[in-house]
């Protein structure tokens, strides 16, 4: 087990994940995306970033508190990045289905409290479903864990908006995560308003915002939303480590959660 990490269900044998779950109720569960991130950055970043928040958290986390880090699911719903290249995405239904047949596997193991790591906007809604029938279903403790919101302060805080997509924010949280970025590649580009006055490409709107459902090339041509020639790893790392402390201490208090 030297160089496993010990709490990569994937890496685990059937033996080692049945000792692994006698010891811990708490699984991980990274999700992304698989779809365009503008000239600069990989269609696999989402995922990329979820399995890395993972990791980070599972690995500070370990030994005081184990917890089983379920194999990435890479792809999510993207619809809206359709018209680029490369962009493959799932219906919101099969999303869910997805979601909570993974739960359900894991709950049939003995896992009680499912966390599940989203790095992509796209899949929220449908992800919120899917852990409401897990809850209802199988009476099992959820959460989504997005670090964009864990930590929405200090992005505001360190990027300028808009925070949207393949911009300053998600250029320089990939980069510190250890994502390939094409520097020279890297554009700025602010984003159309689809109803000017209404509709603010941004996570975090001023008011009026009011949202019809989009597609990216209502917003871009290039993919890009942002100013990514901003972006630094240094800047990324601000709010990477941000965000990997504080979904420390909420899952140390999860893990306290009905003893
Ligand atoms: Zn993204």
């Amino acid at each position: 087990m030297s160089d496993v990490k010990p709490f990569m269900l994937g890496k685990l044998t059937w033996e080692e994940a049945k000792t692994l779950f006698e010891e811990t109720e708490i699984a991980i569960i990274p999700v992304g995306s698989h779809e365009q991130h503008g000239p600069a950055l990989p269609l696999d970043n989402d995922s990329f970033q979820a399995q890395e928040f993972a990791i980070r958290v599972a690995e500070t986390l370990w030994p005081k508190i184990k917890t089983a880090v379920a194999p990435l699911i890479s792809y999510g719903v993207s619809p809206h990045h359709m018209p680029f290249t490369g962009t493959i995405t799932l219906s919101g239904e099969t999303f869910i289905d997805l979601i909570v047949d993974v739960g359900k596997s894991l709950a049939h193991h003995g896992m009680k409290k499912i966390i599940v790591m989203n790095s992509h906007g796209g899949n929220t809604a449908a992800l919120s479903l899917a852990l409401r029938r897990l809850h209802d279903e199988e009476g099992l403790w959820c959460v989504g864990i997005e670090w964009w919101k864990i930590a929405g302060d200090l992005v505001q805080k360190t990027f300028e908006p808009p925070h949207f997509h393949a911009d300053e924010m998600e250029t320089s949280v990939a980069w510190a995560l250890g994502q390939r970025v094409l520097e020279d590649k890297r554009i700025d580009e602010p984003g159309r308003e689809p109803v000017p006055g209404f509709t603010k490409a941004t996570m975090y709107p001023p008011q009026p915002n009011i949202m019809p459902i989009w597609d990216t090339t209502d917003f871009t041509d290039s993919g890009t939303i942002g100013y990514a020639t901003r972006a630094s790893p240094e800047k990324g790392k601000i709010v990477v480590d941000e965000a990997v402390r504080r979904m420390v201490a909420f899952i140390e208090k999860v893990a306290t959660l009905n003893e």
